[in-house]
C-alpha cells in the first residue's frame, strides 16, 4: 500500500482500477505540392487507410451489438465511410489539385461537415461531428499517427494522468469515472470545476504519480483528505467503503432541500443557480433543484476530445440547437449563457477562429477579447442565441470585460445580429438582458461605470482571484498562494456588490467561491443573494444557509473582512 499526498480538488471517496493516461500529442496535417507521378500511389494509400478503418469499425460494430447507442454510432460511421457522394467529391478534389491527399481529405471533410451543419435539418447538423470523427480516423491511419484515444478509457476507472486538457474533459461526463489523480491542475482549474460538477473525487498536485501507479492497480482517491492510496490493504479498503456508505446516507438526507427555495432560518431568500458546460448537464441542474442556469460555459461546446487537430463545430445551427435544448430543459427558469470564453488555457480547434502563439496566453487574446477580434464569429453566436431566445428565459453574459468600450462594441454586434434576424423574418426576443462577468480588478474597481452599460453582474471569483493575486489558477506549484479570501479579492467583491446595488442591477457569484461552503457563508453575509454553482452543491448549500440567520452571516463576513 502506498499513500501519495496532494491537494484536494473535489470531495468524496472514489475507488477503482487505475488507468494511467499516456502523454498526449496533436495531429499535424502537412500541406505540400505533389508530383504527377505521386498521385496514384497517394490515392492507393488513401484507399488502404479507408479499408483499415472500415475493418476496425466493422469489428467494433460486431462487438457493440448489445449497446444500442454505440452500435448506432458505428453504423453511422460505416455508412459515412462508404458514402459514394463524399468519396466521389474527394477524388475529384484530389485529382484537380496538386496537393497531398491528407490535406485534401481534411479540407473536404470540413467542407462536407459545413454543408451538413447548414442544412437546416437538426439530425443532419448533428452528423457533422461524426463525419469529422470518422475521417479523422482515416487521416490518422494515413499519417501513421496514433493518438491516445480518450474514448478508450474504461468506465469506472480512476484516471491517473499528468494533466487533462480542457478539451479532453468531456470524458468525465461520458464515463462513470471513479476518481481523478493528477500531477497538475489547481483547485479552480477547469478539470477541477468539472470534477466537482460530476461529483468525481479528485486530488491534484501529485508529483510523478504517473510513474508510481500502474494501470490495473486498485486505487483510492480521497478527495476529502487529499490522499491517493494505491493497493490499499483490506482494513483501509473497508474503512473507505464505510465512508462511501455514510456519504450516500448524507446525500439522501439532503434530498429534502431539492425542491424548496433556499432561505436562511429567518426567511431571507436566495436564488441558487447551476453552472453547466454541456447541454446534458441542464438536466442534472433540474434534478438537483436549481432555480435556473447561472453560467453556461459555451466554450465547452467547441472542445472535444475526439477531434484533436480538427476544426470544430462553430456554426450557427449547431449552436442554436444546443442553446435551444438548454432553454427548453429549464422552462421558465432563467438561463444565463456566456459568450465564448476561449483562449488562455481553453483552446478550441476551429478553422474560423485563429489562435496565435502567445507568450502569456492568460493575459492575451482570450474571452471577449478573442470574440471582438473575430466579430463575425461573435455575431454568429449572437444570432444563434437570439434565435434560441424564444424557447425560454435567456440572459447573455460577456466574459473578462475590462472596460466600457468592450461592452459597447459587443452590444453593437448584438444589435447587428438582431437587425439581420429581423430582416430575415426570424423570430427572437428583443429584450434579452446582456450582463457582464466581473472577474478582473479593472472591472471590479470600475463597477460603477460598467453598471451603466450592463444589465447584470456576475462575479467570476476564479479569474478575479487569479488576476488580483497574480497566481495562475491551473498551476499546482503556486496553489498555496491562490487565496479567495485574500482581502484584496474580498474588497473587489464588496465594491462590485455595492455598485450593483446602487445601479439596481442583479449581482451574482458564479465562480467556485459559490460552490464552497466556507465562502458561501462569507458571500451571503456580504449581501450576495444569487449564487451559481456546480449542480451537486445545490442541496448542500441550501441546507447550509438554512442553519443561519442574516445577522449571523453578516458577523461571519465582517470577521473575514476585518482579518488580514
Ligand atoms: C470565473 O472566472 O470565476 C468563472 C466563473 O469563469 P471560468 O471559471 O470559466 O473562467
Ligand atoms: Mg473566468
Amino acid at each position: 500500500m502506498n499513500v501519495f499526498l496532494g491537494t484536494s480538488a473535489s470531495s468524496g471517496i472514489g475507488i477503482g482500477k487505475a488507468f494511467v493516461v499516456p502523454k498526449q500529442e496533436k495531429r499535424i496535417i502537412p500541406r505540400r505540392k505533389i508530383l504527377e507521378n505521386e498521385r496514384q500511389i497517394q490515392w492507393e494509400n488513401f484507399e488502404k487507410s479507408l479499408a483499415n478503418v472500415v475493418v476496425d469499425i466493422s469489428q467494433k460494430l460486431d462487438a457493440s451489438k448489445n449497446d444500442k447507442i454505440q452500435s448506432q454510432l458505428y453504423e453511422t460511421y460505416f455508412l459515412m465511410l462508404n458514402d459514394p457522394e463524399f468519396l466521389k467529391e474527394l477524388k475529384n478534389a484530389f485529382y484537380s489539385h496538386s496537393l497531398n491527399i491528407e490535406f485534401v481529405l481534411d479540407r473536404q471533410t470540413e467542407k462536407y461537415a459545413k454543408k451538413l451543419r447548414s442544412s437546416g435539418n437538426e439530425y443532419l447538423a448533428e452528423r457533422a461531428q461524426d463525419i469529422c470523427d470518422i475521417f479523422g480516423k482515416v487521416l490518422d491511419d494515413l499519417l501513421d499517427f496514433h493518438p491516445f484515444d480518450m474514448d478508450s478509457i474504461p468506465d469506472s476507472c480512476v484516471i491517473v494522468a499528468t494533466q487533462i486538457n480542457p478539451s479532453d474533459t468531456l470524458i468525465l461526463s461520458k464515463r462513470k469515472i471513479a476518481g481523478l489523480a493528477l500531477t497538475e491542475g489547481g483547485v479552480s482549474s477547469h478539470v477541477g470545476i468539472l470534477a466537482r460538477n460530476y461529483g468525481i473525487p479528485a486530488v491534484f498536485a501529485l508529483e510523478e504519480i504517473t510513474s508510481q501507479i500502474k494501470t490495473g492497480e486498485t486505487v483510492v482517491v480521497d478527495g476529502d483528505s487529499g490522499e491517493v492510496i494505491s493497493n490499499p490493504d483490506d482494513e483501509a479498503l473497508a474503512q473507505f467503503n464505510k465512508k462511501i456508505e455514510e456519504e450516500k446516507i448524507n446525500r439522501l438526507l439532503l434530498e429534502k432541500f431539492r425542491n424548496v427555495k433556499a432561505a436562511t432560518k429567518d426567511g431571507e431568500n436566495f436564488n441558487i443557480f447551476a453552472n453547466i458546460g454541456t447541454v446534458e448537464e441542464a438536466q442534472q441542474a433540474v434534478q438537483e433543484g436549481a432555480d435556473g442556469i447561472g453560467l453556461f460555459r459555451t466554450e465547452f461546446l467547441f472542445m472535444s476530445e475526439s477531434n484533436a487537430g480538427r476544426s470544430n463545430l462553430f456554426d450557427e445551427e449547431s449552436q442554436f440547437i444546443a442553446y435551444k435544448k438548454v432553454l427548453e430543459t429549464m422552462g421558465k427558469k432563467p438561463v444565463t449563457i456566456r459568450t465564448l470564453d476561449a483562449g488562455g488555457d481553453k483552446f478550441i480547434n476551429s478553422s474560423e477562429i485563429q489562435f496565435k502563439e502567445e507568450k502569456n496566453p492568460l493575459m492575451g487574446l482570450r474571452a471577449i477579447r478573442l470574440s471582438l477580434a473575430n466579430p463575425l464569429q461573435l455575431k454568429i453566436q449572437f444570432r444563434a442565441l437570439y434565435r434560441a431566445s424564444v424557447f425560454g428565459n435567456l440572459k447573455i453574459m460577456l466574459p473578462l470585460i475590462t472596460n466600457v468600450t468592450q461592452v459597447e462594441q459587443t452590444l453593437e454586434i448584438a444589435k447587428t445580429a438582431r437587425e439581420e434576424l429581423k430582416t430575415e423574418g426570424i423570430e427572437f426576443k428583443n429584450d434579452v438582458p446582456i450582463g457582464i462577468m466581473v472577474e478582473t480588478a479593472a472591472a471590479a474597481l470600475t463597477a460603477d461605470c460598467l453598471a451603466k452599460v450592463s444589465d447584470f453582474f456576475s462575479i467570476g471569483t476564479n479569474d478575479l482571484t487569479q488576476y488580483t493575486i497574480g497566481v495562475d489558477r491551473e498551476n499546482a506549484s503556486v496553489a498555496p498562494l491562490y487565496d479567495e479570501f485574500h482581502l484584496a479579492v474580498l474588497r473587489m467583491i464588496e465594491n462590485t456588490i455595492s455598485e450593483g446595488e446602487k445601479a439596481k442591477i442583479d449581482v451574482s457569484v458564479c465562480g467556485e467561491m459559490a460552490s464552497r461552503k466556507s465562502s458561501v457563508l462569507v458571500l451571503a453575509g456580504m449581501g450576495v443573494r444569487n449564487f451559481s454553482m456546480s449542480p451537486k452543491m445545490i442541496c448542500p448549500v441550501k441546507e447550509l444557509l438554512s442553519r443561519y440567520s442574516v445577522k449571523e452571516l453578516q458577523n461571519i463576513s465582517s470577521k473575514q473582512l476585518n482579518s488580514l
